[in-house]
């Protein structure tokens, strides 16, 4: 049969035609009017799409990028930071705050599992300058309790900062940034904006930049006071991915459209969307008997255990032959025990019933076992079914 390419990878997700259509026909010199009134659009928009009246700043980079300028802005050599770490992009937050002369705690838990406020709690302490998390942690399809998790910073006090690494959550999670007292956020293009790597962006908060005139690690590109001085004149620092920015600006205008109009209600919906396409993979992958990986299960992705004694690069390798269909094996020491299926960004009803369909074929092959053709897809059915007639009650 035809095989069309389609990623269902956690990042770099499939992009938005007109995001793409954006980019292609861009041209516009960046120190001009026509860029910034571009880019001033998008700062504006950007806010109301992660949900925060913070700053907002979106810089040339991939994700880590942002992930280094939070901890080179906010921390000072010899500093205690708490990282809560539970997969390979918690992992990042240690190594990096350690790049960075910090003095790094690490409440560690096992990959697949998610941390306990109590533990967070006694972790958390007034020598603590920062705690470094992830909102889902893409390694395990894990979702970390940010409300929660933020209660407890903020009970601290002013001087220990929250620094979450949303770059899977925002799009998939509903976070409330202000109201729960977020000092950074951290997002990436690849993921829910639907648009080609290159962009990283993150929300500050006043508290965040009070603490910035004090800190002392090294910082020059990735200097957040900076970027902010320049942005509030329409500007970039250095030269901004000028096509990209194209990009963001037609994206946001399609999650606008999600919320007819409203792009604070567009996120939602975009939200709501991934929680959906995440609800129905859940309930096909346990219809054939698979184990879910993640203890708490991310709206982002979902990350299925290969059955006993298949390594799961088979049924990577099984989707990609067999239906041009590329989904994530497991990093690190998790490679060979699960695979993961994205949700975060352009998925939608026909993606989801398409992966479970060809995840049926794709275990049949793998296991040599007799699959019942039809048990996912039923089971996602049923989901879609259930949450359509929810919807006409609630009229
Ligand atoms: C994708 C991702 C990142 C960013 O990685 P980059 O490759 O630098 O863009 C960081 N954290 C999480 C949780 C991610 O999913």
């Amino acid at each position: 049969m035809l095989h069309k390419n389609r990623l269902f990878t956690p990042g770099p997700t499939p992009l938005l035609p007109a995001a793409q259509t954006a980019m292609a026909s861009f041209t516009a010199h960046h120190r001009t009017a026509d860029f910034r009134a571009l880019f001033q659009r998008v700062l504006a928009d950007m806010k109301e799409f992660i949900g925060t009246k913070n700053d907002v700043l979106v810089l040339a980079c991939s994700g880590t990028g942002v992930m280094e300028a939070s901890v080179s802005n906010l921390t000072s050599p010899g500093d205690q930071v708490l990282v809560l770490t539970a997969g390979k992009f918690g992992e990042r937050w240690t190594g990096l705050a350690r790049a960075f002369g910090c003095h790094v705690e690490e409440l560690n838990v096992p990959y697949g599992q998610t941390f306990s406020l109590e533990d967070v709690r006694a972790r958390v302490n007034t020598f603590t300058r920062a705690v470094f998390v992830q909102a889902t942690e893409s390694s395990t399809g894990a979702r970390h309790d940010i409300e929660g998790i933020a209660k407890i910073v903020r009970a601290q006090g002013e001087e220990t900062l929250l620094v979450v690494d949303a770059i899977t959550g925002l799009g998939t999670t509903h976070l409330d940034v202000d109201k729960w007292g977020v000092d950074v956020i951290i997002g990436g293009s690849q993921k829910a904006l639907m648009m080609p790597p290159g962009l990283a962006y993150c929300a500050v908060s006043d508290r965040a930049w009070k603490h910035m005139d004090k800190t002392t690690s090294p910082r020059y590109y990735f200097d957040l006071r900076k970027e902010r001085k320049s942005a509030a004149k329409g500007e970039t620092a250095y030269t901004p991915a000028t096509s990209l920015f194209a990009a963001l600006g037609a994206a946001l205008e399609f999650v606008r459209g999600m919320g007819n109009g409203d792009l604070a209600k567009g996120r939602e919906e975009l939200v709501n969307n991934a929680e959906k396409c995440a609800e129905m993979t859940r309930a096909g992958a346990k219809a054939l008997g698979l184990k879910l990986y993640a203890s708490a299960p991310a709206a982002a992705l979902t990350a299925i255990c290969a059955p006993e004694g298949i390594d799961s690069g088979k049924i990577v390798k099984e989707f990609r032959e067999s239906f041009d269909a590329v989904v994530a094996n497991g990093q690190g020491e998790m490679k060979g025990q699960l695979f993961r299926i994205a949700h975060i960004g352009y998925y939608d009803y026909l993606d989801t019933i398409g992966i479970l369909g060809a995840l049926e074929h794709v275990l049949a092959k793998v296991t040599d076992k007799s699959v019942e053709y039809g048990a996912a897809v039923r089971a996602a059915q049923q989901v879609y079914a259930r949450s359509v007639e929810a919807v006409l009650a609630a009229r």
